[in-house]
């Protein structure tokens, strides 16, 4: 997928996350949510189930598949309901100078899967390196690991998950 095409799909996602979630909350839904709670009382303690609406965009030419939302909704261990939320949530990278937007776990280079990068140095397809060439920039000090705490040029330890960031391998926006 290319920057364009991505840029072009968002729009369409949100609009679709939107009704979906209408749907999700509606009256009509309300049968399907109690069923799925009788079926979660039925069941032992140790099992949970999840509901997903799933969309993905398939590339024809080089075979592969870009998730772009992957929403529903899923039970606790104490068996009650709630909401789950994946949108493929982007992640500004800077090559060369240059700022790439690119969606999580995607390589900004060659747009190609490229999970785990802070583990994964270096992309599989391409062979950019994290840290070298290309560099995370981070310009808000919303932890990039766990999306919750708050981590600083001067504070490069997430309080809340405990990950620290390698000042190699970003730049602060
Ligand atoms: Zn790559
Ligand atoms: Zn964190």
């Amino acid at each position: 997928m290319t920057p364009n095409s991505w840029k072009q799909s968002k729009e369409f996602i949100n609009l679709i996350s939107d009704k979906l979630t209408v749907l999700l909350e509606s009256s009509e839904f309300e049968t399907t949510r109690s069923q799925l709670m009788e079926l979660i009382q039925s069941l032992d303690k140790r099992y949970g189930i999840t509901i997903n609406c799933i969309i993905d965009v398939i590339d024809w030419e080089e075979e592969r598949i870009l998730p772009l939302l992957n929403t529903g909704i899923s039970t606790t261990e104490s068996g009650e309901i709630f909401r789950t939320w994946n949108d493929a949530s982007p992640q500004k990278y800077v090559i060369d100078g240059e700022i790439h937007v690119v969606p999580q776990d995607f390589c900004p280079s060659c747009w190609n899967d490229w999970g785990f990068k802070w583990k994964k140095r270096t992309c599989p397809e391409c062979g950019i390196k994290l840290g070298e060439e290309c560099k995370i920039l981070l310009d808000s000090d919303v932890c990039p690991h766990c999306k919750d705490g708050i981590i600083s040029m001067n504070k490069p330890v997430c309080i809340e998950c405990g990950f620290k960031i390698d000042p190699n391998c970003v730049v602060w926006g």
